[in-house]
Parts: C-alpha cells; sequence; structure tokens
C-alpha cells in the first residue's frame, strides 16, 4: 500500500462513502495527488505568479478586504458571515442543501456531517469544530437525492478532493457547487484532542471556544462568559511535539483555502478589542456571487497592517527546522517560559510584531516552512509531490536550505 494511504489521511470524509467505488473515492486524495499545482490550473487557467510575494501567500484572488457583520451572529466562530452567507444561498434557491458540520451531542467541539437542507439546519451548523471532520460524507446524500445545487463549506483539504473528485468522475459532473473555505492549520485528531485541551485551558470541561490570536495568544472562551488567554510562549513543551498533530495536518500547503470561491478567516483582520473582525477573500465569480447576497450586512474595513515581518519569520525559523529535524526528541511537560513572561513577550509583540496582512503573512510563513522541513526530514519520498511550487522560491527569500 501506497505510504500516502496508510499514514497520510485528514479524514475528509470521501473516502467513507459507499456509493463510489474505493479505489476512485482515493484517487482525488489531496495526500495523493499533492497540493495545488494543476488543480490551481484548472480552477483559474493559471497557478499563482512566482512574482508576486503576496500572490504566493494568499492566493489568487479578485478582491480581500475585512468586515464584520453589522449584526453578529450569537454562537458563530466570529461574526458569522460563512452561516449567514449559507442561510442566504439557501433563501434565494442558489443551492438546495448545504454540506458541512454540526456540533456532535457528546462532546461541544466534534463534529456531525450534514446535508443542511432547512434554514434551521443550517443556523446549527455555525461555530467551529477543531478536529478532523468528514465533510465530504454528505455529498453521498446530496447525489442520492438527486440535487443539483450545493454548497460545501470545508478546510483545503476537503475543498482539494472535493474538486478534483468532481472533475474527475462524472457522478457530480452535473451538479452545480458552491464553495466556502474556512482557512485551516493545527487540526487535531479527536482522539487527542482533549489531552491538548487539558494543557491547555484551567478549566477543559467549561471550554467552548476556542482560537489562536493575532496577539500571540491563545482564546478559550468558557461556558459563563470569560475569556481564559494564554500566551503561546507559555504552553507546556510537550504541545510542541509535531508528533501530536496529525501527519496529514502537518503536510499541509494551503493554509488559506485558494481553491475555494470564498475564504472567509480571520487571520489577516485588524485584532480589535470588543469586535468581531473577520478577514475575506473572494477567489472565483461564485465567490463574488455569495459575497454579494450578504454585502448590505457587512460592515466592511479595507486591510491593514504592514506587509513586512521578515526579522520575525527568520527569528522562529531557526527552532522550526531544528524541532522537525530531531525526530526522537523528547518533551517535558513543563511549561516553556513562565505565563508572566509570556504575558509580557506577547505584548511586546502585538505592540511591535506584525499585524493585520503582516501578521497573516507571517503565519503563513511560519507555517509553511514548518510543513516544509516536516515532510523534508520524516516523509523525504513525498515532497516532490506534496510540496507546491511557491514553497522553495518563499524558503529562498529567507536563505533557508532546501
Ligand atoms: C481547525 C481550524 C483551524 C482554523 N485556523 C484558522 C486560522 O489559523 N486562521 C484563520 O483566519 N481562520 C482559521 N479558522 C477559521 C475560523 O476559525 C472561522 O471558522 C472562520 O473565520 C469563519 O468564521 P464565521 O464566524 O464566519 O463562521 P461560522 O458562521 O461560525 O461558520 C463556520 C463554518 O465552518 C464549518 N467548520 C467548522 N469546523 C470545521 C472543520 N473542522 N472542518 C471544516 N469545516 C468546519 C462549520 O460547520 C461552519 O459551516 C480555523 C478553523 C478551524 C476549524
Ligand atoms: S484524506 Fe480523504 S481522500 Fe484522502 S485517504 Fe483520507 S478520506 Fe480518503
Ligand atoms: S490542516 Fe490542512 S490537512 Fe489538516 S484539516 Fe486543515 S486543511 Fe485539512
Amino acid at each position: 500500500m501506497p505510504i500516502t494511504e496508510k499514514k497520510m489521511c485528514s479524514s475528509c470524509g470521501l473516502c467513507s462513502m459507499q456509493i463510489w467505488p474505493a479505489e476512485e473515492n482515493i484517487s482525488s486524495c489531496v495526500f495523493r495527488n499533492g497540493w495545488l499545482g494543476e488543480r490551481e490550473i484548472r480552477l483559474f487557467g493559471r497557478e499563482r505568479s512566482l512574482d508576486d510575494p503576496v500572490e504566493m501567500r494568499f492566493g489568487i484572488t479578485s478582491e480581500r478586504f475585512t468586515a464584520q457583520l453589522k449584526k453578529p451572529l450569537e454562537g458563530s466562530q466570529w461574526s458569522g458571515i460563512i452561516t449567514r452567507m449559507a442561510v442566504r444561498a439557501f433563501e434565494e434557491n442558489l443551492v438546495e442543501g448545504v454540506v458541512t458540520l454540526r456540533r456532535a451531542p457528546e462532546d461541544h467541539f466534534f463534529s456531525v456531517p450534514v446535508l443542511a437542507d432547512s434554514l434551521d439546519e443550517i443556523y446549527r451548523t455555525r461555530g467551529n469544530k477543531p478536529v478532523l471532520s468528514p465533510v465530504l460524507r454528505s455529498l453521498e446524500k446530496a447525489w442520492q437525492r438527486g440535487m443539483k445545487k450545493i454548497l460545501v463549506i470545508g478546510a483545503a483539504c476537503h475543498i482539494h478532493a472535493l474538486r478534483d473528485f468532481q472533475e474527475r468522475f462524472d457522478y457530480l459532473k452535473s451538479m452545480e457547487i458552491f464553495t466556502i473555505g474556512i482557512p485551516c492549520v493545527d487540526n487535531v485528531a479527536r482522539s487527542k484532542w482533549r489531552w491538548i485541551l487539558e494543557r491547555m485551558s484551567r478549566s477543559p470541561q467549561t471550554a467552548r471556544f476556542m482560537e489562536f490570536m493575532q496577539d500571540f495568544r491563545i482564546h478559550i472562551g468558557h461556558a459563563d462568559g470569560s475569556v481564559e488567554k494564554i500566551p503561546f510562549f507559555s504552553l507546556p513543551q510537550e504541545l510542541a511535539n509535531p508528533a501530536i498533530f496529525p501527519a496529514s495536518c502537518m503536510s499541509c500547503f494551503d493554509y488559506l483555502n485558494s481553491l475555494a470561491d470564498i475564504t472567509v478567516g480571520y487571520i489577516g483582520a485588524e485584532l480589535i478589542e470588543g469586535e468581531k473582525m473577520q478577514w475575506v477573500l473572494v477567489r472565483t465569480p461564485a465567490g463574488k456571487r455569495l459575497k454579494e447576497l450578504i454585502t448590505e450586512e457587512l460592515a466592511r474595513c479595507p486591510e491593514t497592517g504592514e506587509w513586512e515581518c521578515g526579522k520575525f519569520v527568520l527569528n522562529a525559523s531557526k527552532g522550526i527546522m531544528d524541532n522537525m529535524e530531531q525526530i526522537d526528541r523528547e518533551y517535558s511537560k513543563k511549561r516553556k517560559i513562565p505565563v508572566w513572561l509570556g504575558q509580557f513577550m506577547a505584548a511586546m509583540l502585538r505592540l511591535k510584531g506584525p499585524k493585520g496582512i503582516g501578521f497573516a503573512h507571517y503565519s503563513v510563513d511560519y507555517h509553511l516552512i514548518r510543513h516544509y522541513y516536516y515532510v523534508k526530514f520524516r516523509f523525504p519520498e513525498l515532497l516532490d509531490t506534496l510540496v507546491p511550487r511557491h514553497v522553495p522560491v518563499i524558503l529562498s527569500e529567507y536563505g533557508l536550505p532546501l
């Protein structure tokens, strides 16, 4: 069995479908076909430009801006832009159903794949489920019910597999499929989630929201409304062990979901206390159509922040390389540095470090470097297949070895 089938799987859901031959499903796997490349050409008629530093990081876009819903949607991850677009697409009859996730009854952070086909069902899908999730499993139901227009909301591995599968086989060819992408990184397997949360939070049982924020801290929201803020630098050392993350997510090279019609995240938006500003990247005409459904509901702002973040990335890169190379390294349960010092460092970086699109630039480069060396040291035979062409160009910008 090829190594990709054995060791790399983000449980995207394609292989859980019974109605199509298993070998056809897996032939659309991104861990078999690689990230971007030909798929980007199929969608946009070209690959991202290697001469454009912004496009290399953020992918091909027709428009980018920051925004929040004027009336944020209670219970959504940020202001609820994704859920409102899904609701409006359904109300306008643009789609007959939405392939996405709802919360699992047994755990607030776990997911159940769903084909949402009523307004109530669509509203119920809001909010993050920060675990590997078989979103694509519901394609089966949409096909069996003869749907002709659907919306799929997913991470980059979902959208890659979906686009490939729709093009490669006849089953979904006649379906019009709209896609909304979430940026996605550091996702985890269900079996590891509680273990990780227990090491981050003082009260894992009451946690209801978790996000890696632009102020260099993890924010964990609790059922009583309080928010715990833990500096990245003060996490227990064992959380830096690459082995706690799935090999798939450590080999992921499309953080910003560049094949989605529209990507909706937060990482390139300015973090303003009390606001829920999000970052929107419109990529295709279908994405523009989805955005136009909620234009009147958006409070929009242009992007902010300085692009340059090179010295911060370089500062981090030596540690990343060492961490990826030392495969048998032992990780202690102790914190890297005390919380008070971590808070001080986070405050200094918030003042002097990258912000807005500079923070997005920093975060994309940080993860791209980490993942390049992860694959290089742990799956060298997959480097050529998995790594898209812009990655070595960015490494060479920093003078990092291939
Ligand atoms: C594991 C993970 C990591 C993320 N990392 C980043 C990041 O680093 N930077 C960034 O800008 N944004 C990231 N996001 C996206 C961000 O947290 C928000 O989901 C996004 O900004 C949309 O907010 P919203 O209020 O519009 O979403 P909502 O209206 O609440 O809708 C969220 C939608 O995402 C779907 N969804 C939730 N969990 C998953 C999942 N595991 N897989 C697929 N679909 C899912 C939901 O079913 C729902 O349809 C991440 C999301 C996840 C799940
Ligand atoms: S990632 Fe998806 S397509 Fe690839 S092996 Fe896993 S379930 Fe199948
Ligand atoms: S990090 Fe990448 S591979 Fe993992 S779930 Fe997110 S998009 Fe998929």
